[in-house]
């Protein structure tokens, strides 16, 4: 019994995580040599000109991280010493409650809902008078552990020429939470949600926009990956589905969790960047398509089921590091066949509504290339896809959990922004989603 509980603590002791600063000599890609090497290990920041990096890592690679960061003349510093330790404040601010019946009151987006609370308000917006007539639920498919993927559609009116039922309504796509430490990106894709509500009849362009499309929003596309964040480990990325492997690498008999960023079925293991390791953070799937998830949003997308729609654009929303990233993700040697137009529109767009402190590009120039991505796959069936990092912007700073955050400068915040930064980051976004559909509208629809 006794061997029992000390093997237990040990196993506990090498699978906690830590996060690592290190910074190299030279401006010179170590990412390919150190994922060859260090298969588990998780990438969170990088700043190419500082040549800084965050790294998450198993505990168990620390002697032999210490090694090669030696060799290669680098230095580090341990940030996290146990990413458990990161739970007690997300605690401390999800502790407030709500109790509002009006769906748009600010209770609703002012904080990170858990699953239960986003499932009490998405019936909330079907329900009350003051927006069911602008509002249908769709039930997209169920997770690994049985929760529903709901998808929020809001409607209005369509265009004369719609209705004469010569043409069909378009169809957009946002959706958030897609990777489970991305806390900020859900409570975006909620605001935008209620933006859309608050503006449709006032706005002149939400207006237009609602005239000419429907707006499909999936705020927690991985809701047992975000429960799982919320209550155990901060920092997980992967949902929470089962494989089980048998290699000498792994610590235990098997692993949790499939990178859903990795699982969509275009160009699908096909390059560095996407493991093919369970245990690791961006693990693709034994095979594409292999998650709930992933299955659900491709069938919501490629049929006709729920919206008897064509879609037309898809705005990814992932955090952190304030990008604006256009396809192909999985290489950097081809582009989409309407780069130009979606680069012409995207740039135009950050240096409008956000003031030029977005980096737009393709996505494998920008960050760096992986493949089964959701816009990878998007592109395929329509021509507007992007992903929007939202913030903070990557600075090469530690991440800073405690204390006042939005004083202190020599840290970032990272994936621990607060439900503060939801309302300030959530008016760009949908300004910017506002303008990047409009200008779509001026030039193809009227
Ligand atoms: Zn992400």
């Amino acid at each position: 019994m006794k061997l029992l509980l000390v093997f237990v603590l040990l196993l506990n002791y090498l699978q906690a995580e830590q996060v690592w600063l290190v910074k190299f000599p030279y401006k010179h890609n170590y990412l390919s040599r150190i994922e060859k090497i260090f298969p588990l290990i998780d990438l969170i920041e990088y700043d190419y000109y500082q040549s800084s990096y965050i790294f998450l890592i198993p505990r168990n690679y620390a002697s032999n991280f210490t090694h090669f960061i030696h060799q290669s003349k680098g230095s580090y510093r341990i940030i996290v010493d146990n990413t458990k330790d990161l739970l007690k404040k997300s605690r401390q601010q999800s502790k407030r409650s709500i109790a509002s019946d009006n769906p748009l009151d600010k209770t609703y987006y002012q904080r990170f809902l858990s699953y239960d609370e986003q499932q009490d308000w998405s019936r909330l917006l079907s329900n009350s008078s003051l927006t069911n007539k602008s509002i249908r639920l769709h039930t997209i498919g169920q997770t690994y552990e049985n929760r529903s993927l709901t998808v929020i559609e809001i409607h209005s009116k369509s265009h004369p020429r719609y209705r004469k039922g010569r043409r069909r309504k378009n169809a957009v796509f946002i959706d958030g939470g897609m990777h489970a430490r991305e806390w900020l990106s859900i409570g975006v894709a909620n605001y935008v949600i209620v933006q859309f509500l608050k503006l449709k009849g006032k706005d002149p362009k939400v207006k237009k926009i609602l005239h000419y499309f429907d707006v499909f929003i999936l705020s927690m596309m991985n809701p047992d990956g975000y429960e799982y964040s919320r209550n155990e480990n901060r920092l997980w990325r992967k949902n929470r589905a089962p494989t089980i492997v048998s290699d000498y690498w792994s610590i235990d008999a098997s692993c949790f969790g499939v990178d859903l960023n990795r699982n969509f079925p275009f160009q699908w293991n096909n390059t560095f960047g996407a493991s093919p390791f369970p245990c690791s953070h961006s693990f693709s799937g034994l095979k594409p398509l292999s998650e709930n998830e992933v299955q659900s949003v491709v069938n919501f997308l490629r049929n006709k089921t729920y919206t008897r729609h064509q879609f037309y654009a898809y705005f990814n929303l992932h955090a952190y590091g304030r990008f604006w990233l256009l396809p192909w993700t999985y290489t950097t040697l081809e582009r989409v066949k309407n780069y130009d137009d979606l680069l012409k529109r995207s740039n135009n767009v950050a240096s409008t509504v956000l003031n030029g402190t977005y980096k737009v590009g393709q996505a494998s120039s920008v960050l760096y290339s992986c493949s089964g991505t959701s816009i990878d796959f998007a592109a395929t069936l329509m021509p507007h896809a992007m992903t929007l990092e939202l913030s903070p912007m990557y600075r090469g700073l530690p991440l800073c959990y405690d204390g006042n955050l939005r004083k202190d400068q020599n840290c970032t915040i990272g994936f621990m922004s607060g439900p503060e930064e939801i309302e300030i980051d959530g008016i760009e976004v949908f300004n910017a989603i506002v303008e990047y559909l409009y200008s779509i509208i001026q030039d193809n629809f009227v």
